[in-house]
């Protein structure tokens, strides 16, 4: 196994057993990216990227714009989302930090460099997917979303579940899920099923905040059992809708 991806299990908190007899093993074949070249620079969503679709720049204008709530007072920018415009994978995780806010990028500070882990644990990089929150405005000292700020928000994150019409989506944490999903229920209860959003019964996987892992590592072993639940299931999905 390559060593960036063993520093990636170990950031996860994940033993991986290595036999000394054996020569090095070429990186491993992308489990869950594998068949569809990343597309990085063509398809991506970056701030300013050319040659997006219309509808997207549209979409993220309108969000540069908002003064929906009251948290276009407070922001230093809005942070739209990032990666793909052609991912299969989506991650939806709850608002921008303090980093996040300077940065206009999502999941850019600690919590973002777990995040990038557990992506890599699974063959995916940030390029191949797309990340976007529930609020595009940071909540002064990064208190939750308030239920009238997420409502505000939802109109940009469900066009952009639209445009990209991802296989699988992953909510990223308690917070995320609970307004993906329209539910008050526990995260624990969340995990390890699939959930149908919306009309188009879209598949969504619920998994740990990667802030809440920093704060209690014992958890991640429950995060790596849920990628790779969602790697299973992005597999079916994907297979299914080839099928169709
Ligand atoms: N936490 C989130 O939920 N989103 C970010 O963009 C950063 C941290």
């Amino acid at each position: 196994m390559d060593r960036s991806r063993l520093a990636y299990f170990d950031a996860l908190g994940v033993d991986v057993y290595v036999r000394r007899d054996l020569p090095e093993q070429p990186a491993a074949r992308d489990p869950v990216a594998a068949g569809k070249p990343a597309t990085p620079e063509a398809g991506s969503a970056s701030p300013g990227t050319a040659g997006e679709p219309g509808s997207w720049q549209e979409l993220r204008t309108r969000v540069a714009q908002c003064t929906r709530c009251e948290l276009h007072a407070t922001r230093s920018q809005t942070v739209f989302g990032t990666g793909s415009t052609q991912a299969r994978w989506m991650f939806i995780g709850e608002a921008p930090g303090a980093e996040e806010d300077r940065q206009g990028e999502p999941f850019v500070g600690r919590a973002g460099q777990l995040l990038n882990a557990m992506l890599r644990a699974v063959g995916l990089s940030r390029q191949q997917v797309y990340i976007a929150n529930i609020l595009k405005c940071r909540p002064p000292r990064n208190r939750d979303p308030r239920p009238a700020e997420a409502a505000s928000c939802r109109e940009y994150l469900d066009r952009q579940i639209e445009l990209l019409d991802p296989v699988l989506i992953v909510a990223i944490g308690r917070i995320a899920a609970q307004n993906l999903l329209a539910t008050d229920a526990a995260l624990g209860r969340l995990r390890g099923r699939v959930h149908e959003l919306g009309a188009a019964k879209r598949p969504v996987i619920v998994t740990y905040h990667p802030a809440y892992l920093l704060r209690s590592p014992r958890e991640k072993r429950k995060a790596w059992s849920d990628l790779l639940f969602a790697a299973r299931e992005f597999r079916r999905f994907e297979a299914a809708r080839q099928r169709s």
